[in-house]
């Protein structure tokens, strides 16, 4: 496995939107190895969730998951996915993102989500999501079109600086 170079805002690539993977694209090595290292590149940076367009491959596909005991989102690839938002509720939390290193700011998102997707080997999953997992997926699945946290924030107030944001806000928090 190798860990992979993040792209930051300002690449063209995070405002492309990626392509879909065929089903028989899954399983090569290319797309399997690029799973593995995108998940090592995501633990490297201390994130809780990476996309395709931030290691440069513009295809649909993101890793997310986190071991910590208060927010546990075990670890899934998925592939080609879709979020629905459930019902009408919104939740503004804080977000980071690995390709906007060092900045946090607060951004709306719906609560609960329905979610269809591939796993790695090209089997469909449908699972709901609720609180801090829905919001991971919904600001991975924007990243495969082309879409940053920024362009969710209602307000450019909550921009902090991580150091600040530490210091002021909150003594947790990881880029996704
Ligand atoms: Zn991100």
């Amino acid at each position: 496995m190798s860990i992979l170079k993040v792209a930051r805002m300002g690449h063209p690539v995070l405002r492309r939107r990626a392509r879909p993977l065929e089903p028989d694209e899954i399983g090569t090595p290319r797309i399997q190895q690029l799973i593995d290292d995108m998940f090592e590149t995501m633990r490297d940076s201390e994130g809780i969730g990476l996309a395709g367009p931030q290691v440069y491959e513009s295809i649909r596909l993101f890793v997310a998951g986190v071991d910590d005991e208060e927010r546990m989102m075990p670890p899934m690839a998925m592939i080609n996915p879709e979020v629905t938002p459930i019902g009408s509720d919104v939740e503004e939390d804080w977000e980071g993102c690995l390709s906007i290193p060092d900045i946090r700011g607060r951004v709306s998102r719906a609560t609960d989500v329905k979610v269809r997707a591939l796993d790695r080997h090209g089997k469909p999953i449908s699972m709901t999501a609720d609180g801090f997992p829905a919001r991971v997926i919904q600001h991975e699945v924007d990243h495969l079109d082309g879409v940053l946290f920024f362009d969710r924030m209602t307000s450019f107030e909550s921009l902090t600086f991580l150091e600040e944001y530490s210091r002021y806000w909150s003594k947790s928090g990881e880029d996704q």
